[in-house]
């Protein structure tokens, strides 16, 4: 069965502020033939703004999604590209939109994808933009790269139907042969805070001070876009880390030694200078 890979596309808007871009929105999306609007956590929806702005695209509104949290929109998705006005301190692997639009329709005839968008007034956080594979930025006059919101949202829709119209004329679209279907975005985050639980364990990563550690080793991952099988493998060497840790611990412990990571790193270090 050949999926329809419309149905597989969200267009996730986070705490949009002004009910007006939500139906700005909902009308951009339904004029490029979209139609599964995500809202999380949004200050005034359902409104008569958003329905009035959205001129007549009020079924997308009718089906919005209203969620608490960004991974709740993103749930089941396996790729997540985040949108951004502006350059960011951890630069992340970033798409122009007609990438966008092209990786976007290509991976939704396989899968799950969201494109996100964020506040009117400060866009997405880090944290929300550290959750996805790619970002996308419009490449707008720098000196005002700030678009509306409804108004990001119709420039990224546009390309994802003229890769729609690309690919319907015929035309090959970069391929995505793969024998396993990608880790998705929960499976991911919750890889990220086993990793991070190992690493405090094992005392690479100091609570009090982890540093931009986690982030670094998120956007090290996301590079790669690791599949099923080789997210369930890194999360079995985990484990097994986790275990040697536990039971070295005590072993150590029933030598009459506190089994804690500072005696075992005053070990390794007595062993160092052997
Ligand atoms: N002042 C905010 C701009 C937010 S604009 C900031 O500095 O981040 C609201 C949303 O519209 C953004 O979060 C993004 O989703 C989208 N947007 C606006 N301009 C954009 C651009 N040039 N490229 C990509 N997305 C943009």
């Amino acid at each position: 069965m050949t999926i329809n890979p419309f149905v597989n596309i969200r267009i996730v808007l986070v705490n949009t502020t002004h009910p007006g871009n939500i139906g700005g929105a909902a009308r951009a999306m339904k004029n490029m033939g979209l139609s599964r609007l995500y809202l999380v956590a949004p200050k005034e929806f359902p409104s008569d703004k958003a329905t009035w702005r959205s001129a007549g695209a009020t079924d997308v509104l009718d089906d919005a999604i209203v969620v608490d949290s960004l991974d709740e929109a993103i749930q089941g998705c396996s790729l997540v590209v985040g949108t951004s006005a502006r350059e960011r301190r951890i630069p992340w692997p970033l798409l122009d939109p007609r990438e966008c639009g092209t990786n976007v329709w290509a991976e939704a005839s396989q899968h799950e994808v969201a494109v996100v968008f964020g506040r009117e007034d400060r866009g997405l956080t880090n944290e929300e933009l550290h959750k996805c594979n790619y970002h996308v930025h419009i490449p707008a006059n720098e000196e005002y790269s700030s678009l509306n919101l409804a108004t990001a949202v119709q420039v990224i829709t546009y390309e994802i139907r003229m890769a729609y119209l690309t690919a319907s004329k015929g035309n090959t679209l970069p391929g995505h042969v793969w024998d396993m279907p990608p880790a998705d975005a929960q499976a991911l985050d919750s890889y990220y805070q086993q990793l991070e639980q190992t690493l405090v364990n094992v005392g690479f990563l100091d609570p009090e001070n982890p540093k931009q550690t986690m982030t670094r080793l998120r956007r090290l991952y996301n590079r790669i876009r690791m599949d099923q099988m080789e997210l369930n493998i890194l999360r079995g060497v985990l484990t097994a880390m986790q275990n040697y840790v536990f039971y070295t611990g005590k072993v150590v412990a029933k030598l009459g030694l506190k089994g804690d990571v500072d005696t075992l790193r005053e070990a390794a270090k007595l062993d160092k200078s052997e």
